[in-house]
């Protein structure tokens, strides 16, 4: 997972959503890169960011599809996301063109062992991450060799 933070105590926020997805999983994460700091993206600000990616090793029933389990996770960390004060959803111009703004804290699913999907709310791969350096630098520290094997486009 990709966790970003832009406003306020930037540091408490990242440490705080990991201490939330831990209980939230009911496991301890299983690798986290280091924290790193970034210029915004896609939006003009002087607020930086501060960035790092989390790796968790997850069980699910065999009963659960991947994109179950994919929403299951996404509904968590949309919690977490509301928990710690981040106020609102994606936004769009009158283009349809998404607007980003600053946000307390924005936590992403980038992958999900080696699976592939596509729902209308959540993609994985990640589309957005291989153009972006504030993701791919902190995952290249923890990315995992099967991962790197599978998704070899994505690391090039
Ligand atoms: P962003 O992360 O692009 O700044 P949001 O966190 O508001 O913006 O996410 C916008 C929407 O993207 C979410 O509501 C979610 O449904 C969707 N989405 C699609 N794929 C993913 C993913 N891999 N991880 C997180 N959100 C995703
Ligand atoms: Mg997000």
């Amino acid at each position: 997972m990709s966790l970003g933070s832009n406003l306020g105590n930037r540091r408490f926020y990242l440490e705080e959503a990991i201490r939330l997805l831990d209980e939230a999983f009911g496991i301890h994460y299983k690798a986290l890169s280091s924290m790193i700091e970034t210029e915004p993206w896609g939006f003009e600000s002087t607020d930086k960011f501060l960035n790092a990616v989390v790796m968790y090793e997850l069980d699910f029933p065999d009963i659960f599809s991947p994109e179950r389990a994919g929403e299951a996770i996404l509904d968590i960390c949309k919690e977490i996301e509301h928990a710690l004060g981040r106020n609102s959803g994606p936004m769009y111009d009158k283009d349809g063109r998404r607007i980003y703004s600053s946000r307390t804290i924005d936590i992403d699913i980038l992958f999900l062992g080696n699976e592939r999907i596509e729902t209308e709310r959540l993609s994985v791969p990640h589309r957005l991450m291989r153009c972006r350096d504030f993701v791919m630098t902190p995952l290249r520290e923890i990315a995992s060799e099967s991962i790197i094997s599978t998704f070899k486009d994505i690391f090039n």
